[in-house]
């Protein structure tokens, strides 16, 4: 038994919790998300390099709210939505437990938002180096390249908001592109459509997008979306000092300015 299906089985048998959300095998080599409400399923739960899903998005759900005793298996994407999440009001301290893991794969009981919040401080907020390669390609592009390689990445969205749903920052009840009156989205998948859809998502996310990649690993025709968030996000940093993640009191970029404020993107 390892180190987090015993934590498990210690947690359910002692009453401390009675749902332990984590990470099962899955098929393909990948993990799945699962619940866990029986210290003889313990045995189903896994912490690996496999467990990459950001699976904080569970935590706001209705009938997980509920649950007054639970604990989440967090890896660091979802320790940083969790700290997102916290300061835009969609989760309240002592709801839940975190159970983290340390350098050294020790595991950490967190359960106050500034425990989560000084344990999210030690972690690496940079992107991985394949998505820095790809974002320094795009910003050597001139804009008519630019234009035309969204354009032909936008042309093959099939509008199935699969990255929507993957991601924990996108939580309103009625999505933009849901609302038909007056129809600000349009419905079918054509490039001019599409993209309005994938600059309106950037836009919502902006200051938001904790960077995890989690939109385009959920997409099906494997569209490289999250770069348009990790650019919004990168600016953000770069402008107006604001990196999405790391403060429970943060107020959003969006919804506040100083006078100070770098108005030199304005055109
Ligand atoms: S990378 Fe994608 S899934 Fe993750 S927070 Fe940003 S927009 Fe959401
Ligand atoms: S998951 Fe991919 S195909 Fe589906 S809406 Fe998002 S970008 Fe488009």
């Amino acid at each position: 038994m390892n180190n987090i299906q015993q934590k498990t089985k210690e947690l359910l048998e002692s009453g401390a919790c009675t749902l332990i959300i984590g990470y099962e095998k899955g098929t393909g080599g990948k993990a799945r998300p699962v619940f866990v409400r029986k210290a003889e399923h313990a045995a189903k739960l896994i912490f690996d390099e496999s467990c990459d899903q950001n699976i904080a998005g569970y935590l706001y759900r209705q009938e997980i709210k509920n649950e007054s005793k639970k604990a989440i298996v967090a890896n660091n994407h979802t320790l940083k939505s969790i700290v997102e999440l916290a300061s835009e009001n969609q989760i309240h301290e002592g709801d839940f437990m975190v159970l983290a893991f340390t350098a050294e794969g020790e595991i950490i009981e967190l359960k106050s938002f500034e425990e989560i919040e000084k344990h999210v401080a030690t972690l690496y907020h940079g992107l991985n180096d394949e998505d820095k390669a790809t974002m320094q390609k795009i910003e050597a592009m001139t804009m008519e390249e630019r234009w035309g390689f969204w354009e032909n990445e936008f042309s093959k969205c099939i509008k199935c908001y699969a990255c929507r749903a993957s991601c924990p920052m996108c939580y309103c009840p009625t999505c933009t592109v849901e609302i038909n009156q007056p129809q600000w989205i349009p419905v079918p998948s054509h490039t001019l459509g599409n993209l309005e859809w994938h600059v309106m998502r950037a836009m919502h996310l902006a200051g938001r997008c904790i960077t995890c990649g989690q939109c385009a690993k959920s997409c099906p025709l494997d569209l490289p979306i999250h770069l348009l968030t990790y650019k919004v996000a990168l600016d953000s940093e770069q402008y107006f000092d604001s990196v999405a993640g790391t403060s429970v009191c943060a107020n959003n970029v969006l919804a506040t300015f100083k006078t100070e404020d770098h108005e030199n993107f304005i055109r």
